[in-house]
């Protein structure tokens, strides 16, 4: 399968990656790739999940898919445009993945091996590197609100289980029933995935269950990354994590620095993919680091991580990210990671697979 990334400049085209696996395309008429970045053009990128699946595959899912992504960049840009912040931005963008059934957040959320939901979120601040983690929440119905609260009302990073639920009560989140998390689609990949760990229990060893779990999985995990008009960067990531997980596993999605990471002398980062292989690369942080340390253009940093020592690991899934002058990067080594981005131009762009990395704009 060919591994794809993608540079949207929306301030400069880097066309940092090589023509087999890339595409290199301005969002707004800008300078030439050679001039300097001007002021920072604000926009927003998002993600709905990385796995090994076609536009075949997505089925009748496609349209509805598309139109909650393009709501989703819609929501966010109606707060960029009207000058509020970057976190503002991510999170309207995200509540809206996490109320559609479609995507692995919030209402369509896999569930575990104990047919049980567990909802992981985080979000971060670029300007002051503060951020906010929450996992393992039950019955949270938006947990990137709460991971919010976590970083502005809390002395703390992370909570989880009980606990965070316990502080979301005391700040008036929404609470929903174990039930509203139900969908027949993620029931039956947990059926399916169930059933194939029985096949695979003779062959078993300690790994096999997450295998299992990710054989043919569509993951679904949500994030954003948005640069305000006062450049400043924010990244958000809301996942039910993987389906058939074993009770408490906590993957890379509420990790700052594994599932998000956002800091505005580099860049803003949220992954989605084999969180386990996420966790061990510091994928987010990684990236960012060789934005800040080495001068890498964030298109560049992302191939080296998400296309060299991740897919050489193993660790399947991808990235989105934005650096602080607004460019937008796209990596992911799986065949496909639902996607969106829009810049000043009010004008979304979204796309599921390699298949349909055509121009910008088109569907
Ligand atoms: N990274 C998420 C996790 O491992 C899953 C995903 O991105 O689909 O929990």
């Amino acid at each position: 399968m060919k591994p794809f990334c993608l540079v949207v400049a929306l301030s400069v085209v880097a066309g940092a990656c090589s023509p087999s696996s890339t595409e290199s395309t301005p969002v707004a008429a800008a300078s030439s790739p050679a001039a300097a970045p001007q002021s920072p053009r604000w926009g927003l990128v998002i993600h709905a999940g990385a796995g090994n699946f076609t536009l075949a595959d997505l089925g009748e899912r496609r349209e509805p898919m598309r139109d909650a992504l393009t709501a989703a960049l819609m929501a966010g840009h109606e707060v960029l445009k009207r000058g509020g912040s970057s976190l503002d931005a991510v999170q309207a963008a995200i509540v809206i993945l996490e109320d559609s059934p479609y995507f692995n957040a919030g209402k369509g959320a896999v569930f575990n091996h104990d047919g049980k939901n567990e909802l992981d979120s985080s979000i971060m601040d670029g300007a002051t590197k503060r951020a906010g983690a929450v996992a393992g929440l039950r019955h949270i119905k938006n947990p990137v609100r709460l991971a919010r609260l976590v970083m502005e009302k809390s002395p703390h990073v992370m909570m989880v289980g009980e606990g965070a639920e316990a502080f979301a009560k005391e700040h008036g989140v929404t609470f929903v029933p174990e039930s509203y998390f139900y969908t027949e689609r993620s029931w039956q990949a947990l059926q399916r995935a169930l059933e194939e760990e029985k096949k695979a229990a003779q062959k078993a060893s300690g790994t096999a269950q997450l295998q299992v779990a990710r054989a043919g999985a569509y993951f679904g995990t949500v994030g954003a990354v948005a640069l305000d008009q006062k450049g400043n960067l924010a990244a958000a990531t809301s996942t039910g994590g993987m389906t058939n997980k074993r009770f408490g596993r906590v993957g890379d999605s509420p990790i700052i620095g594994a599932g998000t990471y956002a800091n505005n002398e580099s860049c803003g980062i949220s992954s989605t993919g084999h969180g386990e292989y996420f966790i061990r690369y510091s994928v987010a942080h990684d990236i960012c680091a060789r934005v800040q340390y080495k001068s890498d253009s964030v298109q560049g940093a992302a191939d080296a991580v998400v296309q060299g020592e991740l897919k050489t690991a193993g660790g399947e899934g991808g990235i989105i990210g934005m650096d602080h002058a607004g460019t937008v990067a796209i990596s992911f080594n799986t065949t496909g990671m639902s996607r969106g981005y829009v810049g000043e131009d009010g004008k979304p762009v979204v796309m599921f697979t390699t298949e349909d990395a055509g121009p910008i704009g088109t569907r």
